[in-house]
């Protein structure tokens, strides 16, 4: 479908429902705002909107919008504020956001001294028996090579510590973790897997990709008031940045307790579209039987979508490529699940009605989630599949037009590119790069992308998810032209991307990703309007409010200090070895 037609359809549908809402009497809640940016094509801009029942029932004039108010009509007046819909953040793994706030950050330490050190100081601060860390990258370090757990265990002999690598495609165990692992010399490597192993075969601490699971299945699971409180946590860090809705990828069924229970006692306030875990066989056997649950639990929670992984991430080079690294000629990169795995798993999705989200990184990794989705709507043809790849970051120029063709969601995180940026380039190489994060190439071919941060592997701000697009610069504007910056978004292509198209991606465009007649009224607040102003104010602004349903779940602090990320963290690489 092409990009204007999306949004026309989406305008569409909402203005039946719309009509009939607004004949039934006051509003609850009126808002005002110099600038009010519905991203619905048939009002694109708007002075005043109504809200009753948790909807909007009107969108326009402010002398418009007067008729609905009554007595018991709150009003609000946002100034020069500038309104957007509430931003949908289409790849962001819900619960690890609250639990990496219990997690020792380690991100942009520059010595793999400084990470001992900062595990030390955390692990003297916490009763938890295991000691989890996150965020570290031997880039940084003097050498750039792997760590060994050496220096780790003999500083922490008696507690077990295992530290994820920045793009949570690495892990570092020290010796405790690896004995309750019961890991040695003689444990083989996994499928998709790799044990590091030094000159006499000992494994290093390092675990690489399908291998990190061999340690990690010694970690207890957090308990169900852990995981509550942890979505709570995350919760907030989301309202903060504006999100009022979110895919949730790789959630097992302990989250979808917690969310359950949250949403049935009314505190679960974001929509949260949860891709199951596609490693349980039992549990996506489970839920096909049981059928796709769309938007339920009070608007909150939708189970109709399946994450699956082709292959690892380019930082750690398990991004499956089609010819080796540029700058590790012996690899290709790994491949996760098997691809008939892939295929078989998204014929059943079909065939139940289910979605399937396909992490793929690589320009193999995504050839095979394109192949296997062709070859399963080949048995099973279906028309509102809305099939996703996960990041789709490095393609073939051939399976650029694939994603059009079969109605595959490029599921994207723009951020990456910024992040990826300084080291890119040496593991593809000049000709194959110009297929990286080629979100211009993609919208050209007419698809619609759907934009997120991957956080806790990115951070939740999602001014950074916005200025990456239409700047394919970082933070400090660096490089001074972007990074091959024909593959830019529009801003409005950006803001779409954070709204109605990753609500369509989402299967929510009925009820959100504009500010329309009919859909919830989800909107947040920003302080300037990022339509406007210079490209390089846009990380300096503020986000004063963000509403779900027309209650206010963030309200900024007049203090600025909470203006930074709660981790500003992850760098480097992609993805998710999280589930
Ligand atoms: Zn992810």
């Amino acid at each position: 479908m092409r990009r204007s037609s999306v949004l026309a359809g989406l305008a569409a549908s909402a203005t039946a429902p719309a009509l009939a809402a607004a004949a039934g009497g006051n509003a609850d809640l009126i808002v005002t705002a110099a600038t009010i940016h519905t991203v619905d094509a048939t009002t694109p801009r708007a002075q005043a909107f109504a809200v009753r029942d948790g909807r909007f029932i009107y969108v326009g004039s402010r002398d418009g919008v007067r008729a609905l108010r009554g007595p018991r009509t709150r009003t609000l007046d946002l100034g020069g504020a500038t309104v957007l819909p509430g931003l949908i953040d289409a790849h962001l793994h819900f619960m690890h956001v609250g639990q990496a706030l219990r997690e020792v950050d380690l991100a942009h330490l520059s010595s793999y001294d400084e990470v001992v050190r900062r595990t030390v100081a955390f692990a003297a601060g916490t009763p938890d028996a295991w000691i989890i860390g996150d965020g570290w990258d031997q880039n940084l370090w003097p050498g750039k090579a792997f760590p060994n757990h050496a220096a780790l265990s003999t500083a922490l002999p008696d507690r077990p510590v295992v530290l994820n690598r920045v793009d949570g495609h690495a892990l570092l165990a020290n010796a405790k973790a690896m004995a309750l692992a019961e890991i040695d010399a003689s444990s083989p490597d996994p499928s998709g897997g790799r044990i590091v192993r030094d000159d006499h075969g000992a494994p290093t601490g390092v675990f690489v990709d399908n291998a990190m699971a061999l340690v990690r299945r010694a970690i207890p699971p957090p308990s169900h008031e852990q995981l509550v409180r942890a979505a709570v946590a995350s919760l907030a860090e989301c309202h903060r940045w504006g999100l009022t809705s979110i895919a949730d990828p790789g959630v097992g069924q302990a989250a979808l307790d917690a969310y359950v229970e949250l949403a049935n006692a009314g505190r679960y306030t974001l929509r949260n579209h949860a891709m199951l875990a596609g490693s349980d066989d039992a549990l996506i056997a489970r839920y096909l039987q049981r059928g796709p649950q769309p938007l339920a639990y009070g608007g909150r929670l939708a189970i109709r979508a399946i994450k699956l992984y082709a292959d690892g991430a380019l930082g750690s080079r398990g991004a499956a490529l089609l010819a080796p690294y540029d700058d590790d000629p012996a690899n290709t990169g790994l491949l996760v699940t098997p691809p008939a795995k892939i295929q078989d798993v998204a014929t059943r999705a079909l065939r139940a009605g289910f979605q399937v989200c396909t992490h793929a990184i690589g320009d193999r990794g995504n050839r095979i989630a394109l192949d296997a989705y062709e070859a399963a709507l080949g048995a099973v043809p279906a028309r509102d599949h809305r099939f996703r790849v996960e990041h789709a970051q490095v393609l073939s120029p051939q399976d650029i037009p694939r994603f059009a063709r079969l109605g595959v969601v490029p599921s994207m995180q723009t951020t990456h590119q910024i992040s990826d940026m300084p080291w890119a380039g040496a593991r593809l190489g000049p000709q194959r790069v110009l297929g990286a994060y080629a979100w211009r190439a993609l919208l050209d071919t007419g698809v619609t992308i759907a934009n997120g941060t991957d956080a806790p592997i990115e951070v939740v701000d999602s001014r950074r998810t916005f200025h990456a697009a239409i700047a394919r610069q970082n933070e400090a504007n660096q490089p001074p032209g972007g990074w091959y910056p024909r593959q830019r978004m529009t801003r409005a292509e950006a803001l779409a991307s954070m709204t109605a198209w990753a609500a369509r991606a989402n299967f929510i465009e009925h009820v959100a990703g504009s500010i329309s007649v009919g859909k919830y009224a989800d909107f947040a607040v920003l302080d300037r309007d990022w339509m406007r102003i210079a490209r390089d104010e846009v990380m300096a602004t503020r986000f004063l409010a963000t509403y779900s349903s027309g209650r206010q779940v963030y309200a900024a602090p007049l203090s600025t200090a909470a203006l930074q990320p709660l981790r500003a963290r992850r760098r480097g690489g992609s993805c998710c070895g999280v589930s």
